[in-house]
């Protein structure tokens, strides 16, 4: 019998990348499937960008991962964009299709999944809220919109960034999306089924830091979810349980842009359950 001791490989490029936990979760599913790939997460600043993507082809890599800086830059090395990247106007999953990379965004649909399988809620019809105007809630905003949210409010500090993510969505979606500024305390509507934290407020180190709002109007059906992951259990979730309401981490997220990541390399059914445990350990 002839032996193959060739792995298939993909990986993370970063910058700084040694914090990021994907490569756990991708690992422990490759070992449950019994599948011969490796993930690699490598440190690439922006001006080995080009050459890196060089190394995916010569490597015959099946795909990447981009995170920060790199979501955006490495579009024109790239063969082609999904609808939602090009919507989005950022990649964090490449797939090789071929001899072709197609850039690919989960962020959005990793959170929506989230939201159905782990929060239980069906988005149509709901009325969604995004603090943020960044790279993550601009994946999460487009997803709400493409799913068929009744009604999507942005509301960011920077008032011009946050009103160019509103221009830019409606325009790619056609969607009802619209803005409003950060100023003091954002008090969330009692119409709200769905509020995001899409900033990085209460990120590691800062954990003690929670967005300045207030959920004292919320109706006891909200569900609220933060994108930050590290640390697992927010301030901005204490606060929502705190007052009764139904939360979702940013761990959730994470999964599952990493579930949709796997089965889009590899064309077999994610075990779940692993990725989440491996993330969760790796994390805790
Ligand atoms: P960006 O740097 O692109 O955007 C950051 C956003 O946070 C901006 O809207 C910024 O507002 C806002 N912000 C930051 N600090 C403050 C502050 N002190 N007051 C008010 N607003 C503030 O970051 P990303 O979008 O890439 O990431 C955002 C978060 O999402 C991070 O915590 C990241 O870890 C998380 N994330 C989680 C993922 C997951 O799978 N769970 C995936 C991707 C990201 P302004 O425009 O005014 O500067």
């Amino acid at each position: 019998m002839s032996e193959n001791y060739k792995s298939e490989l993909v990986g993370v490029l970063g910058q700084p990348v040694a914090e990021n936990p994907t490569g756990v979760m991708q690992e422990a599913a490759f070992a449950a499937c019994g599948l011969a790939w490796r993930y690699l997460t490598i440190e690439v600043g922006p001006a080995d960008l080009s050459a890196a993507m060089g190394g995916v082809r010569a490597f015959g890599m099946k795909g990447i991962n981009l995170t920060i800086p790199h979501k955006v830059a490495v579009i024109p090395y790239l063969d082609g964009l999904s609808e939602e990247a090009r919507v989005i106007g950022a990649v964090n999953t490449v797939v090789r299709r071929g001899d072709a990379l197609i850039g690919e965004n989960t962020d959005g649909k990793g959170f929506l999944r989230g939201v159905r399988q782990d929060g239980g809620m069906d988005v149509k019809g709901k009325r969604a809220v995004v603090l943020g105007a960044g790279g993550a809630a601009r994946a999460i905003a487009t997803e709400l919109l493409l799913a068929g949210v009744s009604d999507l409010l942005v509301v960011n500090r920077s008032v011009e960034r946050g009103e160019a993510m509103v221009r830019h969505l409606a325009a790619g979606t056609g969607g009802p999306i619209r803005f409003e500024p950060w100023v003091g305390t954002y008090a969330v509507g009692g119409d709200a089924d769905l509020f995001v934290n899409a900033t990085s407020i209460g990120l590691f180190p800062n954990v003690d830091a929670c967005p300045d709002v207030d959920l004292s109007r919320a109706k006891p059906e909200l569900l609220v979810c933060d994108a930050v992951f590290n640390p697992a259990v927010t301030r901005l979730m204490e606060m929502a349980r705190g007052r009764g309401l139904r939360v979702l981490d940013g761990l959730s997220m994470l999964v599952y842009q990493g579930v949709i990541g796997f089965e889009l390399w590899t064309g077999v059914n994610a075990p779940e359950a692993v990725m989440k445990e491996a993330l969760r350990k790796a994390l805790a």
